[in-house]
């Protein structure tokens, strides 16, 4: 029968400091991300999340020209 075995991780580089709000991928110490407001946001989601938060800020040309 196959058991179950853990691989011997080098603990510290091994585990994740947080993750990626979005993807929920692990982001480790020796790595850049994005903290906003809180949130860790990992540079894959970064353009996906901005588009989240500036949808709002979206407008056509004729929008911008009225206002
Ligand atoms: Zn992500």
């Amino acid at each position: 029968m196959w058991e179950k075995t853990f691989l011997p991780w080098d603990s510290q580089a091994a585990q994740p400091v947080t993750h990626c709000h979005y993807c929920g991928r692990g982001l480790y110490e020796g790595e850049e991300f994005y903290a906003v407001n809180g949130i860790a946001v990992c540079d894959a989601c970064l353009e996906w999340f901005a588009r989240g938060e500036y949808a709002a800020c979206r407008m056509s040309g004729r929008e911008w020209r009225q206002s």
